[in-house]
């Protein structure tokens, strides 16, 4: 079906706004609006493209990892894709993705709940033990190379260690910076005339993206593990079973997940990390829900953004974030 001039028009206003968006967040780690306005933004165009499917080009925002930009750090090639995640953002579309997974699982999915830590993404490359890369997610694909920087964040081992250690390991995870820490931070820019950061998740990733490890070295940086990419010399049965692995061999894993059985149980979870989030130690902008199984992960398998046997739900924003948005933020 031929798709109207003015549809067309609308697309191609949005896809370029939104690549705009993408390219002050993820290369200049200084956004100019706030996740709300740019998640509206996104899903105004998935509409478009679920009315108009002539419009769902493989260049579409929706159909891309976002963050493809050329920058000043060396790329480096992902040995599996890293994905982004769906999201769903009421109880309803929640209920009727489990179900969907479900439905289309080849066996009784069991759900991993974690929360949604809001900071950046890294692929910790292992080999033999040793931390032999670190890098961010980029366009999935190639990210950037940042090993000098990411071996200078507290917890990050340099070496596993403990019982049957692989011969290979992507480990995925999130850096981010403590809430309490990330005032101070802020106060001590304000103090020395430079800009403050818009949020704590802005600061985890213009902390990590220098071209100094000093400047990193300098930050509170933590990480917490969130998935697992190529390996090589172990086996998992599920994803809680990769990071018992991952946590006894020295890697941050969360005190925050939980493996349950039924819709209502995850429901719970997501409620309660709804009502408790300003008790986590970093900030959270939802709960992610994952089938537990590897087997079932493998049969749902993945779009070319993001996993079909995930999702995200997300929290409806709060105001801090859209007022912090109004001060000039730090590049
Ligand atoms: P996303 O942040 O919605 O979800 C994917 C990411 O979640 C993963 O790559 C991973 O880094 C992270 N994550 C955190 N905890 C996780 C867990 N427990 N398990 C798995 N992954 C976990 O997607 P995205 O593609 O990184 O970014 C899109 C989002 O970023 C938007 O929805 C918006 O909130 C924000 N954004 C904002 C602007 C802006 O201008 N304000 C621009 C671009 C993106």
């Amino acid at each position: 079906m031929d798709v109207d001039e003015a549809t067309r028009h609308e697309w191609t206003d949005l896809a370029e706004k939104i690549r705009g968006y993408q390219f002050e967040y993820y290369l200049k780690d200084a956004p100019t609006v706030s996740d709300a306005e740019y998640d509206a933004d996104m899903r105004r165009l998935q509409a478009l493209e679920e009315a108009h499917p002539a419009l769902r080009t493989p260049d579409s925002p929706t159909q891309q990892v976002g963050g493809s930009f050329s920058t000043e750090f060396a790329p480096v090639e992902h040995r599996e894709r890293m994905l982004s995640l769906d999201n769903v953002f009421s109880l309803e579309e929640l209920d009727a993705w489990l179900e969907r997974a479900q439905r289309e699982a080849p066996g009784e999915p069991k759900w991993l709940c974690e929360l949604k830590i809001d900071g950046l993404a890294v692929n910790l490359t292992y080999e033999k033990g040793r931390l032999t890369r670190g890098a961010t997610r980029g366009d999935g694909r190639t990210g950037e190379d940042v090993t000098l920087n990411v071996r200078t964040i507290k917890g990050v081992p340099l070496q596993l260690v403990g019982d049957n250690v692989p011969e290979l390991v992507e480990v995925r995870g999130e850096v981010f910076f403590p809430v309490a820490a990330f005032e101070e931070l802020n106060a001590s820019l304000v103090e020395q005339g430079k800009a403050p950061f818009a949020n704590p998740r802005n600061s985890a990733a213009g902390s990590l993206r220098q071209k100094d490890p000093k400047v990193t070295a300098s930050r509170p940086l933590r990480m917490l593990v969130h998935g697992i990419g190529a390996r090589r010399g172990f086996d998992i049965d599920s994803q809680s079973h990769a990071y018992e692995l991952l946590h006894g061999w020295g890697l941050p894993t969360s005190s925050h997940t939980k493996v349950v059985t039924t819709a209502a149980e995850v429901r719970r979870y997501v409620e309660y990390y709804g009502q408790h989030r300003h008790s986590v130690e970093h900030e959270l902008d939802g709960v992610v829900v994952k089938v537990d199984q590897v087997a079932l992960q493998r049969a749902l398998g993945a779009t070319s953004r993001a996993p079909r046997w995930a999702i995200a739900f997300k929290y409806p924003p709060e105001e801090v974030n859209t007022k912090l948005l109004d001060i000039q933020v730090n590049v």
